[in-house]
């Protein structure tokens, strides 16, 4: 390899100084050098009257031109003579002969560079060197002989080759061509060609007419040694000798077939390259010609002639080694010719693949147009939009390619078929990717904390793990690889939360459901063979949110589906997986998108069914229900002066909902607008006619019928549903202001009081003041849904005891109710054996009913202890919990069901404002439970005043706020808290 590349180069290199030593012609030389090829054959033109090589010996010319220039016409003179065909031509045999030929010991001589000139030859050769030129002139048109000059080849170029425009009126090549500063003997090859001057023509300077360069056509015609230098010059003149090859019989084999062999090459180097085939047709029809008396050393010479060879075919004087060496030199030309064919060849192969392509389609689009299929369908103007679509974006290679594939194919694709469509929406959602555009992170804690204390109340503890997450995102600069999943009932704030880290992070938001999702295609798409088939709803996001890190709020994660096209919670766990995100593979899209810095946030309402390596994954974050305190403050900071704004009867004013009081507020607005002219105030946002001036609206609802609400309307955890009643008390206010204010407007005066007894004042009727209290609740939100905490009121029959609940919606009391009934006895005397049965009822699930056989048996062994056996074998148990359509399961209530039992048992009944919670083991001990806020607040509703929660939930309930754990003690004489240790904590007595 690197050896050919070595002999392009060395090619290429010794061309280039071919040219520049040779074959800068000038254009008025050219009708003359014409001449001069057909005189040597160069060319066959019909009509040619001279014989090819065959031109009687003459020295006419430079009489006639000599005669001519005395006339003073320099360049017509040349040209003339070169037309009169007037040119002395080489010796057959080529070699000097000193009497006839006028060859003499004694020449002007001449540097070659990069190639010499070889016998049998001829060559164009410029002198740059004015003074040079103007002897060679002189020479040719003064002598009566031939002029002959000797050509040697330089051995290297000078170290400090002459600058460009140094001199100015000088070439380069002219400082080469004095030899004057140098020795000739050093650095002239001394074998060289000696040449006839078949035709000089001079080059003038366009400035003064001075003749600055001669071209000349050299014939080669012997091989001479360089003896002696006799002046240094310009020109130098030397001494030369002739040498004489070696005599060749003709009857040595190897010369022969290497003469064979060689021209042979040429042939072939003709046939594969065509720069050199006019050149090397010249050469091969010399050889034939001369075929039957052909000298061995004009063969070599006219084969390396062709070559890039340098000067050791001349060296060579054994006829064997001359064409060996010449064979050897057109062989490696061979190479580089076929090399350079090859490379030729390739390139043109690419060039024609690419035209005919060209070609072929703009048949094609001609070809539509005829049948009237190509009606201008507008493919441009969409291709030309998807293009524009990604301009600027960094698309991945993968999709690139994709892409790139997609338009070749739209671009060829008939409106009509179906494929068309196809392809258009795939190349629409490809191209609306928004490949590798990001929004800018804003990483500032002052800024997160403002944003969730605005829209969230409270949740202090999740608020700080908000704000640790973005410090940690600060440091690390980059939010990669984290899911949050927020796990709480309803209502409490999980996707309002999720928006609000969207809003102090500056990421886009996006939320989708996976709740009851049971196809794998809603997640990762369809494949694109289906009809209608549409990306999954991750790559939906991303079209829609245009930026590839946007806020992606996962609902429902607990209620994934799972049916039989595939596990929707495998898909979601391979675009969750930061390991496996950074390239997911969309069914539609079929292109990987790098998901890995989308920021998830999944909300649950309970962990129990999120799938385990889901879960594993993911950062979980509880919300636990709001208490009373809670939702009062929610309701009044938050919820009531949203829903004003919302129906219109407050104007949206930021600062306003940081208020407490968002009544407060407008008063203040008011009495400060009270010192300015009067402005019309806050105004419901009603259809109204635009003359009549608005009038003031204050609107209120109490914080009694805020308590009464929450207390007998919404007493699930979340504020959800508390908001919805505000919401709907809101628009009945806002009816009831247009209603009087239409009143007043057509003029009929209002009573004193309407029929809700909302005040109004008659002689402030620009005012309309409503007020929403405790009492006229009920006319705006119906009759109270909860009319009491508790189903007993007084003293509890034994067996009955109150228990307490976690439910996805909080907190909340639950009864047991044991009862028995004394079982019938074979034989009355005898103690009965028959195991004791207990009959469970209301809706219980497994693990309740199995709490409540341990229940039994706990209870058992506790009754045994104290002495009062049989009464479980005497009697048939049932055991109930009230409300019997709602669902149960779960193990805490164990505690509960065996206080129930024994309570039974010992004819006990449990105080009414006794509460407990508690899983209990086989062997009686007391297992910690969940929920302990939420059953806090629960039991504080039903006015429990004992509660007794396990031992080892001590550490959850002194977790809790202080206010909630007051909250349950108003007072410790009246308060009683109990853990229960594993024995002892029942029945005492
Ligand atoms: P979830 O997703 O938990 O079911 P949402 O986030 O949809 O609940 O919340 C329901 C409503 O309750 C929203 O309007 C939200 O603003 C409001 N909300 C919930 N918690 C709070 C809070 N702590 N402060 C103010 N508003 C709240």
């Amino acid at each position: 390899m690197s050896r050919i590349s070595l002999g392009l180069v060395k090619a290429l290199r010794s061309q280039s100084l071919q040219a520049r030593s040779t074959w800068q012609l000038r254009q008025d030389a050219l009708p003359a050098l014409l001449q001069t090829r057909r005189f040597f054959g160069w060319s066959s033109n019909s009509g040619d009257d001279g014989k090819k090589g065959d031109v009687p010996e003459s020295t006419g010319t430079s009489e006639s031109s000599t005669d001519e220039r005395q006339s003073g016409r320099k360049s017509k003179r040349t040209s003339a003579a070169a037309q009169e065909g007037a040119i002395v031509p080489v010796k057959q045999d080529g070699h000097l002969r000193k009497d006839s030929s006028g060859f003499e010991p004694v020449c002007m001589a001449l540097p070659l560079f990069g190639r010499p000139l070889f016998p049998w030859h001829n060559q164009l050769i410029q002198i740059t060197s004015p003074k040079i030129a103007k002897e060679i002139l002189s020479l040719t048109e003064n002598s009566k002989k031939m002029t002959h000059i000797g050509f040697f080849l330089r051995k290297s170029m000078p170290n400090e080759l002459p600058k460009e425009g140094e001199e100015e009126d000088l070439l380069p090549s002219a400082k080469l061509e004095d030899m004057s500063g140098e020795d000739p003997m050093e650095v002239l090859h001394n074998v060289g060609t000696i040449g006839r001057v078949a035709q000089a023509v001079p080059v003038w300077s366009p400035k003064d007419g001075e003749v600055v360069a001669v071209q000349m056509l050299v014939q080669g015609a012997g091989v001479v040694r360089l003896e002696k230098v006799l002046n240094k010059g310009p020109p130098l003149q030397v001494q030369i000798a002739q040498i004489t090859p070696e005599e060749w019989d003709g009857k040595d084999e190897m010369v022969r077939a290497t003469m064979n062999e060689t021209i042979l090459t040429v042939q072939e180097i003709m046939k594969v390259s065509s720069s050199f085939r006019e050149h090397a047709q010249y050469v091969n029809q010399s050889l034939q010609q001369r075929n039957a008396r052909v000298q061995p050393d004009a063969v070599a010479h006219l084969a390396a002639s062709l070559t890039t060879a340098e000067g050791a075919v001349l060296d060579a004087t054994n006829p064997l080694d001359k064409l060996r060496l010449a064979l050897e030199l057109l062989k490696k030309e061979l190479e580089v010719a076929k090399l350079q064919q090859k490379i030729s060849n390739q390139i043109e192969e690419k060039m024609s693949k690419n035209q005919r392509e060209f070609m072929l389609r703009e048949q094609l689009k001609s070809i539509k147009k005829e049948l009237g299929i190509d009606k201008d369908d507008g493919s441009e103007t969409i291709l030309q939009k998807f293009k524009e679509r990604l301009e600027g974006k960094e698309v991945p290679k993968e999709a690139k390619e994709a892409i790139d594939t997609e338009f070749e194919k739209f671009a060829n694709l008939a409106k009509e078929s179906q494929e068309y469509q196809m392809t258009r929406n795939y190349l629409d959602w490809l191209s609306s990717m928004p490949w590798s555009v990001y929004s800018k992170d804003t990483f500032d804690l002052k800024k997160a904390r403002e944003i969730l204390d605005r829209d969230h109340y409270g949740l202090a503890d999740i608020k700080d793990r908000i704000r640790e997450f973005i410090a940690v995102g600060v440091l690390r600069g980059s939010m990669q690889g984290k899911i949050l999943c927020f796990v709480g009932p309803p209502g409490v704030g999980k996707t309002s939360i999720g928006k609000s880290i969207a809003e102090a992070l500056g990421r886009e938001f996006y939320r989708f459901s996976v709740g009851g999702l049971y196809d794998v295609a809603e997640i990762k798409g369809h494949r694109r063979t289906y009809v209608g088939a549409m990306p999954g709803k991750i790559i939906q996001c991303l079209k829609k949110v245009q930026t590839s890190n946007p806020l992606v709020l996962i609902d429902e994660v607990d209620k994934i589906g799972r049916g039989h096209h595939g596990d929707p919670s495998s898909a979601l766990l391979e675009l969750l997986d930061p390991s496996q995100n950074s390239a997911f593979m969309d069914h539609y899209l079929d292109v990987a998108v790098d998901c890995s810095n989308i920021l998830f946030v999944c909300t649950a309402n309970v962990l129990d069914t999120i799938p385990g390596p889901l879960l594993d994954r993911m950062e979980v974050i509880r919300l636990t229900g709001y208490d009373l305190q809670e939702k009062m403050k929610i309701a009044e900071q938050y919820l009531v002066p949203n829903a004003m704004v919302e129906v219109g009867l407050k104007q949206k004013k930021a600062e306003a909902q940081s208020e407490v009081q968002v009544q407060k507020v407008a008063e203040e607005v008011e009495k400060s607008e009270d010192a300015k002219p009067q402005e019309p105030e806050p105004e419901p946002e009603v259809k109204a006619e635009p003359k009549q001036l608005k009038p003031e609206v204050k609107a209120e609802i109490e914080t009694g019928a805020i308590e009464s609400l929450i207390r007998w309307y919404c007493r699930e955890a979340g504020v959800r549903n508390l908001q919805k009643h505000i919401e709907r008390i809101c628009r009945k206010l806002a009816t009831k202001v247009v209603e009087k204010w239409e009143d007043k407007s057509q003029g009929t005066s209002s009573k004193d009081t309407d029929a809700t007894g909302d005040a109004i004042d008659p002689s402030k009727s620009e005012v309309i003041e409503l007020r929403v209290d405790e009492a006229s609740l009920s006319e705006y939100v119906g009759k109270p849904v909860f009319t009491s905490d508790r189903l007993y009121e007084g003293q509890l029959p034994s067996g009955t005891v109150t228990g307490l609940a976690w439910t996805a919606m909080g907190g909340s009391v639950l009864y047991i109710e044991a009862t028995a009934l004394a079982r019938r006895r074979s034989d009355p005397d005898k103690p009965a054996t028959a195991p004791p049965m207990l009959a469970v009822t209301g809706q219980l699930g497994n693990v309740m009913k199995e709490s409540s056989q341990i229940a039994l048996l706990v209870a058992r062994r506790q009754l045994q202890a104290r002495g009062k056996d049989g009464f479980f074998e005497e009697h048939e148990l049932f055991l109930h919990c009230p409300e019997g359509a709602t669902p149960k399961d779960g193990p805490s209530a164990g505690v509960t069901m065996t206080t129930a039992l024994l309570s039974l048992a010992m004819k006990k009944p449990i105080p009414t404002d006794l509460a407990m919670t508690g899983e209990v083991s086989l062997n009686g001990k007391v297992l910690a439970v969940g929920g302990i806020k939420e059953k806090t607040i629960a039991a504080r509703r039903a006015g429990c005043k004992t509660l007794i929660f396990p031992e080892a939930n001590r550490r959850d309930f002194d977790e809790l706020p202080k206010y909630l754990q007051d909250l349950v003690a108003p007072s410790p004489s009246e308060f009683h808290l109990h853990f229960a240790f594993d024995r002892g904590l029942l029945i005492e007595g």
